[in-house]
């Protein structure tokens, strides 16, 4: 009878003594890995404007279409993203938008907290990739 017991006192003394695998969230933040695929950003230039060429490869290869281009040209011929918009709701963060990018404008972050409340904050705009950044914050 005492000797379940035991070996259950046993292995609490064992545990007590050892590192411990919890960590104290969200005072402390689980390191994660670089390959990560967090929400998205936009790499920008100097001038902080977005890199993308609206060339559309992103949305071509996007498995759940959730990206909406709507390509602008300027005078000299370059064109620009007139709206650039991704649902995060429908996105799988698969990150072929990232891969297929030939000028990596389209990014995936490495922020994993993305809890919002209404549906319309998952729209990702134009101006909201831009004000993004890596970790999740705005420049
Ligand atoms: S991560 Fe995948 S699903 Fe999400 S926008 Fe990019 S290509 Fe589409
Ligand atoms: S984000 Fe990259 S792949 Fe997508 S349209 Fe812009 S330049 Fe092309």
């Amino acid at each position: 009878m005492i000797l379940p017991l035991l070996k259950g006192l046993r292995r609490t003394l064992m545990t007590l003594f050892s590192r411990p695998i919890t960590i104290r969230y969200p005072e402390e933040k689980r390191k994660i890995s670089p390959r990560w695929r967090g929400m998205h950003y936009f790499g920008k230039d100097a001038a902080g404007e977005t890199l993308c060429v609206a060339c559309g490869l992103c949305t071509a290869v996007c498995p759940s279409h959730c990206i909406t281009l709507e390509i602008r040209e300027r005078e000299d011929g370059s064109r620009y993203p007139g709206r650039y918009e991704i649902d995060a709701l429908r996105c799988i963060f698969c990150g072929f938008c990232q891969e297929a990018c030939p000028v990596q404008a389209i990014r995936l972050g490495q922020d994993y907290e993305n809890v919002r409340y209404a549906r319309k904050d998952f729209l990702l705009t134009r101006e909201i990739l831009l004000a993004r950044n890596r970790d999740g914050g705005t420049d």
